[in-house]
């Protein structure tokens, strides 16, 4: 296992955590404010949401390696079942060819809940495979990797059909494609007591991001009350320690949605918590 206690080079920021994902909160800092404070802190790179990107992944990408980091990700997919998605993938296509033009290191995939008309998660992660599949067609010419996400089982129904690493790594298999695999997020996976023999199965191969947070014992909302990692109840440095047992030895993004607390906090502030917190809880 890597040994960050006097060391960060491998901490990015998912722009989530100033409250990029969401119109209305954080503090609207542009793409190059956030790359120059970045930048200044020695990160090894950032993962961008599509509305802050709009038409200038190109030049944003550029500016990032410039300054000597990478673009980790790219958030996120549209959801590919659930809502009735049409086979033409038009807006997932988008997302991919955004996360070609930042030169992203992979594209996260949030999968969608339900199908219509189906109960349960089996038979959505049927079709889910089916259109990730047509999907990762069209990524691989353009030198981009799916991410796919699990989520906390709580986020079934209309968000998710994958609640478990085991359940990513069944629709990767379905799909069998080398530039499909999973994204791990402590906040999704933390309780899973079953991750370490799951992440093995995955191999490096498979495990294409590592996204940090903490869970809150008392979460207050499911969604946007994500912790900083050391004030809340997951094992940190076991999962870790599971992830890279497993072979990955890339960035660790931070990623916090917090509608009431990280986000309402000065930006500059909230990354250098972010440096202290990875060195000393990660
Ligand atoms: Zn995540």
């Amino acid at each position: 296992m890597r040994d960050f206690s006097n060391d960060h080079s491998a901490l990015a920021l998912n722009t989530a955590t100033l409250g990029h994902m969401i119109d209305g909160h954080g503090f609207g800092w542009s793409p190059e404010k956030v790359i120059d404070a970045c930048a200044a802190r020695g990160f090894a790179g950032i993962v961008f949401w599509q509305r802050e990107v709009g038409d200038r992944a190109v030049a944003i990408g550029e500016r990032v390696r410039a300054a000597g980091m990478d673009v980790v990700g790219l958030c996120r997919s549209p959801f590919l079942v659930g809502t009735g998605t049409s086979n033409d993938l038009n807006e997932a296509k988008a997302a991919v060819d955004m996360a070609a033009a930042l030169e992203a290191r992979a594209l996260t995939v949030v999968s969608g809940g339900t199908e219509p008309g189906t109960r349960g998660v089996l038979e959505s992660q049927k079709r889910l495979a089916d259109r990730v599949a047509m999907l990762a067609a069209y990524a691989q010419q353009r030198g981009v990797s799916l991410a796919l996400e699990p989520l906390n089982p709580m986020f079934g129904g209309n968000r998710t059909c994958l609640m478990t690493v085991r359940d990513a790594l069944r629709v990767c298999d379905m799909v069998d494609s080398p530039n499909v695999g999973i994204a791990v997020d402590v906040y999704h996976v933390w309780w899973d007591t079953t991750l370490a023999e799951s992440l093995m199965q995955a191999g490096s191969k498979r495990i294409l991001s590592y996204h940090l947070c903490d869970w809150l014992e008392d979460t207050r909302d499911m969604l946007l009350d994500r912790g900083m990692m050391g004030d809340g109840v997951a094992d940190l440095k076991s999962i870790r320690r599971a992830v890279e047992a497993a072979g990955y030895a890339g960035p660790c993004e931070v990623e916090i949605f917090s509608a009431e607390h990280w986000w309402k906090r000065e930006p500059g502030d909230v990354l250098d918590i972010m440096v202290d917190r990875f060195r000393r809880d990660c």
